[in-house]
């Protein structure tokens, strides 16, 4: 914009005058140094005068107006909005600029004698700022707030509206300043500035005198008010463009990096991640249907707002307007809270709780059919329109695609990745994600500890009962080793009867307890299948990362060793490497 591309060069100027006036102190300082009462002062007057164009260069070149500031209002910050007008604004202002200049000329013409405003919404939609007036006086209020219920039913309007003083909902006041509704003969007329369906600025003219304005200028009005919104859509087609193509650029980045070996949660998380950075809401919902019984949802990922839904919770949702979405299978924008449908928003009756204005759903599709929807919710009206949808739907037909490919593919990588008999992780994805988190332990400073663990004596039950009891308490164990740990930790079935468990962000000391408990239930249970019971007991060796070794193979033979150790002393027990076992 112009006021940064002025700063460079006020700068030079400024260094400019800086260096030269100190060249002149110098000479009148050190070269022949003269002496005297004026030279003194020249002195002095010269060191006062660098520092101030010292102090002038390092101040921005120019404060930011008022309407500047309401343009480019605080809360944007905090926000980062597709808003068509505000990618128009960022990258357009200057064409706007000239598009409200031409315009304002159209109005200072049309109507001569009158006062003519223009309203744009700021770049957060939270208020439509008065951008141009014609007149010799201003009269119209600087900015109108979109949310005031009868500034909404004044937008909502296609047509020129008349709004005389002291009619009931005062509208003539909130627009005129220092009116006096008793007093006035004036009349205002006002037409929105709808674009693409969205309401994007409002055109006011005000008369002093209400028998001046004739049906002829209302035309005219409307006419200017269409001729600024398409002359906007047209400036929104190129934003668009260059919006579009930098959120897919950032979007593939995202879905490339995705790691799609990792389960379907985490990659939702991720999404939802993506989108808290790239839209505007107050709450973000995505919601799966259950395909077992139909009307039924899950919420599966969520942002923002807490007070309502959140992941896992099942929803009914026929007779919502999410049922709208799933069934037309088309994205619904709404924009202000009376057109959000009555019945509900996710399930019947949550309408009532809560001041949701905005709304826009986009159902998640796949070659099955419509898997979901992603939902923005903001409590501001006029948040959303299709700018932002062509985005969301660039997100939902990939997350449409993401879960086919993981209902078909992850489905069988889940199966090869499980051992058959005890359906803990196998002896490869054991490794792997043992890798995996010894580098997610060192970027984050953690600990892990690695428990290897062995049945003892187990030959002799296969040799007894046969293979199949064998088979039953293999089974058993790994049941009762997962029930031991967290969800978060890792248990794997590393060999014939040996298991190892990965402990994440863990000490040796502080996991004691949770060791020794793992020993103790399978020392404690009663085995029992086809009227034979048996008592096994389990060896545990434990390493910890990183004081016992920083990698794979060093923990896993200290973890190994410490296992011996306590095998040699009768087992059914936990070995530390540090022989310190207990
Ligand atoms: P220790 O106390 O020293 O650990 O003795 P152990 O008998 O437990 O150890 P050993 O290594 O001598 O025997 C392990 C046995 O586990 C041998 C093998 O046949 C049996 N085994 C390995 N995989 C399976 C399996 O999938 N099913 C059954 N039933 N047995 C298995
Ligand atoms: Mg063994
Ligand atoms: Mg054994």
């Amino acid at each position: 914009m112009s006021n940064s591309k002025s700063l460079p060069d006020t700068f030079t100027i400024y260094s400019f005058f800086t260096v030269l006036l100190v060249l002149i102190l110098f000479v009148l300082f050190i070269f022949p140094a003269p002496e005297g009462i004026l030279f003194s002062v020249l002195r002095i007057l010269l060191i006062l005068l660098v520092g101030l164009l010292f102090y002038q260069s390092l101040q921005p070149s120019r404060k930011l107006t008022e309407v500047e500031k309401r343009i480019h209002d605080t809360d944007f910050q905090s926000t980062s909005s597709f808003d068509p007008l505000t990618a128009i604004q960022r990258d357009d202002e200057d064409l706007i600029e000239d598009l409200l200049g031409s315009a304002t000329e159209f109005l200072r013409n049309v109507f001569p004698n009158f006062t003519s405003g223009i309203y744009l919404a700021n770049l957060s939609g939270s208020e439509l700022v008065l951008r141009r007036e014609t007149g010799e006086t201003s009269q119209f209020i600087e900015a109108l707030d979109p949310d005031d219920e009868n500034i909404r039913q004044l937008l909502s309007s296609s047509e020129t509206n008349v709004i005389l003083p002291g009619d009931e909902n005062s509208l003539y006041e909130v627009f005129i300043k220092d009116s006096e509704p008793q007093l006035s003969q004036g009349a205002l007329l006002s037409v929105p500035i709808h674009f693409k369906g969205s309401i994007k600025g409002l055109l006011a003219v005000h008369s002093e005198r209400f028998d001046e304005l004739e049906n002829r200028d209302k035309i005219l009005l409307e006419n200017q008010a269409i001729q600024i919104g398409s002359s906007l859509s047209l400036l929104r087609g190129r934003a668009k463009l260059f919006t579009i193509n930098k959120f897919e650029q950032s979007f593939r980045k995202l879905v490339g990096e995705l790691d799609l070996t990792r389960s379907k949660e985490e990659m939702l998380s991720s999404l939802v991640q993506f989108c808290e950075a790239e839209f505007s809401f107050d709450k973000l919902s995505i919601v799966l249907l259950d395909h077992k019984s139909s009307g039924k949802a899950f919420i599966v990922g969520n942002s923002g707002f807490t007070m309502d839904y959140g992941v896992g919770d099942d929803i009914v949702y026929s007779g919502t307007q999410l049922e709208k979405v799933i069934s037309s299978q088309e994205t619904l924008v709404i924009n202000s809270r009376d057109e959000i449908a009555t019945e509900g928003r996710f399930t019947v009756g949550d309408i009532d709780e809560f001041n949701f204005q905005s709304y826009i759903a986009v159902p998640i599709k796949s070659q099955h059919g419509v898997q979901g929807a992603i939902v923005l919710e903001s409590f501001t009206s006029l948040h959303y329109d299709d700018s932002c949808s062509d985005l969301l739907e660039i997100v939902a037909t990939e997350l449409g695609v993401l879960i086919n490919w993981w209902d078909t593919f992850g489905n069988i990588r889940e199966t090869a990745s499980r051992d058959g008999l005890t359906g803990l992780f196998n002896h490869r994805v054991f490794v792997e994600r043992f890798e995996d988190e010894l580098q997610r332990a060192k970027r984050f400073g953690e600990s892990i500890v690695l428990m290897i663990l062995d049945l003892d004596k187990f030959k002799r039950i296969n040799d007894t009962y046969g293979h199949l009891y064998g088979d039953y308490v293999l089974k058993t164990t790994a049941k009762l080793l997962k029930e031991s740990v967290r969800a978060i930790d890792i248990v794997a079935r590393y060999g014939g009867e040996e298991f190892a468990v990965i402990l994440i962000n863990a000490q040796k000391d502080t996991t004691m307890p949770t060791m020794k408990r793992t020993v103790n239930s399978i020392a404690s249970y009663e085995f029992e299948e086809d009227g034979i019971t048996e008592r096994m007991t389990i060896s545990a060796g434990a390493a910890e990362f990183p004081s016992d070794g920083d990698n794979l193979r060093d923990l896993i033979a200290v973890a190994d060793e410490a296992m011996y150790e306590v095998k040699r002393k009768g087992g059914n027990d936990v070995g530390l490497p540090d022989k310190s076992s207990t």
